[in-house]
């Protein structure tokens, strides 16, 4: 999981006033549990308003890879996720900073109504909010455990294994219990490391990102068109161009194709570890451009 950075200014206007509209209609109940009703009502019915439908393509600019879930970062991202779920914060229900992109997996099969916030300010221990549970009272007002992926940068709390592919709480800054808690936790609700093939799936990436920097400095040291042909694809380079144009042209196709990726979180830790990694170090200098390849 990457941070998502997305700004309402680019949410069209009629989108944002249906917004407001609605949450002021849950505000307006009295009591926890007739908002949380109300929160249920109107969400159902949000997918026959217009206005909400500049929603979904707005949440889109922001995912990861091709429209791919911003948790597992491999299925298709469908469902428009509440962060802090609609029923125990019904008074976040039609906020759009509280929403991703999610797959229907990570949504309806594993976070579900799942939640937890630590029991005060400074303690490691957690209120925990299982799916299903009757809540009749509203959370109490503490610090997130589940990271919130659109205010929180969730490689602050969490570290991966290129080679394995599997998530480790992030201890590099010094151990600390509510981090912890919070890498653990969001771990456990989505299931990152159990999931059939996540682990997989995060490791192959890492061989295939490796093998596009060994291509990209291939291509960097090319010196004919027709060596460029061979290294790239045949038929896309234009061989009325010059060598360097075409060096640039097929470095930065490269560079887009790692940055559309499915587990982009593999890339941004290799940009976090290459230091630490002797045959990624060597790679990185030989292709220093690299080093700033994000979203
Ligand atoms: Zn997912």
């Amino acid at each position: 999981m990457i941070k998502i950075e997305l700004n309402d200014t680019f949410l069209h206007t009629d989108a944002k006033q249906y917004l407001v509209q609605k949450q002021s209609e849950i505000d307006a109940e009295t009591t926890f549990t007739s908002q949380q009703t109300k929160a249920s009502q109107l969400w159902n019915q949000k997918s026959s308003a217009q206005k909400f439908r500049h929603v979904k393509p707005w949440l889109k600019s922001a995912c990861v890879g091709v429209e791919i879930c911003n948790y597992c970062e491999n299925n298709e991202a469908s469902d428009i996720e509440h962060i802090f779920p609609k029923k125990l914060y019904p008074e976040r229900c039609f906020k759009s900073d509280n929403y991703l992109l999610a797959c229907k997996q990570c949504n309806t099969g594993y976070k579900l109504d799942k939640f937890a916030v630590f029991s005060n300010a400074t303690s490691s221990s957690i209120i925990e909010y299982k799916n299903k549970q009757v809540v009749s009272n509203a959370p109490p007002v503490q610090e997130s455990v589940f990271i919130d992926p659109r205010t929180e940068d969730p490689m602050d709390y969490l570290f991966l294994n290129l080679k394995t592919g599997v998530f480790i709480p992030n201890i590099r800054s010094g151990s600390d219990p509510r981090r912890d808690a919070k890498a653990s936790y969001t771990l456990q609700i989505l299931q990152l490391n159990d999931r059939n093939g996540l682990q997989q799936y995060r490791s192959d990436a890492y061989g295939d990102f490796v093998r596009d920097l060994k291509r990209c400095i291939q291509i960097k040291n090319a010196t004919t068109n027709q060596e460029l042909e061979d290294i790239f694809f045949p038929g896309v380079i234009d061989t009325t161009k010059h060598v360097d144009q075409n060096i640039s042209y097929a470095i930065n196709q490269i560079k887009n194709r790692v940055l559309r990726s499915r587990n982009i979180t593999v890339w941004y830790e290799m940009l976090r570890q290459y230091s630490l990694i002797s045959t990624l170090r060597v790679l990185f200098d030989q292709l220093p451009e690299a080093k700033s390849w994000k979203r």
